[in-house]
């Protein structure tokens, strides 16, 4: 039951009572897990067909079953971007169904920061090259060590690296950095000197399916809820600043691994 309550004035205006309804919302529920059923399922269902069709066109844009002419190859590129772009979907659709069953395990370990940056820099170097914009990493020194899910602490990295080159105009600049930020955590941040995002915006770009209006996406507005979900399994807290033309900052924490559990990790600045 949905209890929602609201006052109700007398005409000196003070408060001569208060309504209460109390809404069965079992059928939305009901809904809702139907819902998320019907994503997962078909999400899931999408996965092998999507494989074979990678791999044909893998094969056939390397020319491994014959040689192509030039718009073949301009084609065959267009359909790899196009898939890729459809896995992305895919697999942003399965974590959104892990998220909301509950179901997404953590592995955690000890994680050196720097190489958390390194990873996702590298896995997005040609990307930003090819925007033409500048990708630059600043690694705590001495280095520290999170405890974190290495994969899926990458996934957010990645996934607010891809997003800052996706909205960064060419001749732009994005920064991934990390440093230690007192009370045990570590911040990293993903920044750029992009088209930014407006106040109204700002607060929702975390919300399931939520896109900017007119903005460019990668996918279909999950990125960011997906990577605060990840974060805050961790314990860790998200968010975003940002100057309209100017450029954004999304900014993350996960906790410092301790002194004690081994491994010798020095947490002074
Ligand atoms: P998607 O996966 O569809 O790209 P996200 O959840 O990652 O969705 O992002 C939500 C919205 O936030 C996007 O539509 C985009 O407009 C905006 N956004 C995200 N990152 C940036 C950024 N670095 N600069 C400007 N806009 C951004």
């Amino acid at each position: 039951l949905l209890p929602r309550a609201t006052p109700l004035y007398s005409e000196e205006g003070g408060v001569a009572g208060v309504t209460i309804v109390l809404q069965d919302v079992t059928r939305l529920m009901r809904f809702d897990e139907l819902k998320n059923d019907l994503v997962a399922t078909v999400a899931h269902e999408f996965r092998t067909p999507l494989t074979s069709l990678r791999m044909a066109i893998h094969l056939t844009a390397e020319e491994a079953v014959g040689p192509l002419t030039p718009k073949q190859v301009e084609l065959m590129q267009a359909a790899r971007e196009d898939c890729e772009r459809l896995q992305g979907i895919v697999d942003d659709l399965l974590d959104l169904s892990r998220i909301q069953s509950g179901r997404m395990a953590l592995q955690v370990d000890r994680v050196d920061a720097g190489a958390l940056l390194a990873g996702a820099a590298t896995a997005l170097r040609g990307a930003a090259e090819a925007a033409g914009l500048e990708l630059a990493v600043s690694a705590p020194e001495p280095p520290v060590e999170v405890r974190a899910d290495p994969e899926r602490a990458g996934i957010v990295l990645s996934n607010l690296l891809a997003n800052a080159v996706r909205h960064t105009p060419r001749g732009g600049r994005v920064e991934l950095s990390a440093r230690l930020a007192g009370e045990g955590a570590v911040r990293f941040e993903v920044r750029d000197t992009g088209e930014g995002i407006a106040r109204e915006h700002l607060e929702r770009v975390f919300d399931k399916f939520y896109r900017v209006p007119g903005s460019r996406s990668g996918g279909v507005g999950l990125g960011l809820y997906i990577s605060r979900e990840i974060v805050h399994a961790h314990g860790g807290e998200m968010g975003a600043e940002s100057v309209p033309g100017r450029g954004s900052t999304f900014w993350f924490t996960l906790g410092l691994a301790s002194e004690h559990a081994g491994g010798g990790v020095k947490a002074t600045a």
